[in-house]
């Protein structure tokens, strides 16, 4: 299904889930992983996903492993797959070849991102110097619908949230049909950023990424990630429980419902999960949301 029919026409909140391809030592490990990384999706089916999105490495790396999750997600789960499509340090060459393998799977869309510049080589801009400039070369060569990220606290190089806002904008204008937003906890950058968006005449859905926490560590190690702010009271929140996993899972499963209902009820038109490869805490979440 094309990301314009699923966004168009829906009455209930969509929700989507986000995965990456597992890392392994060989072949044979990594494959048990992405078998169990299905069987983990298995457990969220109740809740009716409408897309699972599949991360991709900036210049390709993990592509295979990537294109089999998505194959998979297709043909064994029957979810619309989205498969994530970075152009740093790639050419045109490359990016037309893995298009035409995703049509020819019968993939109708892709997540169009930039990717962050590997620290380990040069900065390698080659064919493409942002997102916009992949939007523009896929239209030449496909029939692909494609969504977009975006950042309710600015994305890290940017000068300022407006100007931000502008590329937004410039990339609805290209034709994306929807965006996915970094993880954030507070709210109020929401709130504010769509106020801002629909200033600037984004119609576009901007779809909330929500990441429940699952361990204190991983939750400061997301105060790194580009364009995350993590605010002093829910730093202290989730520091309350550091020295227990179980109650930091659960502290994480109440924050993220809580979350999530205000954002419904502002009018968010789906929730994007970033689930971390893990169903339970999002299992718990969406429960209790659809209650
Ligand atoms: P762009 O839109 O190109 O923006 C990058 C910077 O350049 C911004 O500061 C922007 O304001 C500025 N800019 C953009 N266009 C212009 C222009 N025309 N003129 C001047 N300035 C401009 N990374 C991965 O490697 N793999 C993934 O699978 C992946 N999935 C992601 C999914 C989501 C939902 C999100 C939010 C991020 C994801 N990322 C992923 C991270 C992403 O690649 C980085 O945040 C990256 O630094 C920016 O990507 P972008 O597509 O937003 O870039």
């Amino acid at each position: 299904m094309k990301l314009s029919e699923i966004y168009n026409n829906n009455e209930k909140p969509i929700f989507s889930f986000e995965v990456f391809p597992p890392k392994g030592e060989n072949q044979e490990e990594i494959n048990t992983k992405i078998e169990n990384l299905l069987n983990e999706l298995k457990e969220l089916q109740f809740a009716s996903p409408k897309l699972i999105s599949i991360t991709y490495g900036a210049g390709g790396s993990n592509r295979d492993n990537s294109f089999e999750i998505v194959k998979k997600i297709k043909n064994e789960l029957n979810i619309t797959p989205l498969p994530h499509f970075t152009c740093i340090c790639s050419n045109k060459e490359y990016i037309k070849n893995y298009i035409e393998t995703l049509e020819n799977t019968g993939i109708q869309n892709v997540l169009t991102l930039r990717g962050d510049e590997p620290k380990d080589i040069d900065v390698c801009y080659r064919d493409f110097r942002f997102a916009t400039d992949l939007i523009e070369y896929i239209k030449t060569c496909s029939n692909l619908e494609f969504a977009v990220a975006s950042y309710p606290q600015k994305h890290p190089e940017s000068e300022n949230l407006e100007k931000d806002i502008e590329i937004l904008a410039k990339k609805q204008e290209l034709g994306a049909r929807v965006a996915y937003t970094q993880l954030f906890f507070d709210n109020e950058y929401y709130f504010k950023y769509i106020e801002k968006c629909q200033n600037k005449n984004i119609k576009m859905p901007i779809i909330p990424g929500i990441l429940p926490v699952i361990s204190f560590s991983q939750f400061e190690r997301m105060a790194n990630l580009g364009g995350v702010i993590i605010e002093k009271k829910t730093y202290e929140y989730f520091e309350k429980f550091k020295n227990s996993k179980e109650d930091t899972i659960k502290a994480g499963i109440d924050f993220a419902t809580k979350q999530i209902e205000e954002l419904l009820i502002f009018g968010a038109k789906g929730i994007h999960f970033y689930t971390l490869n893990k169903s339970a805490s999002t299992k718990e979440i969406l429960k209790n949301i659809i209650s």
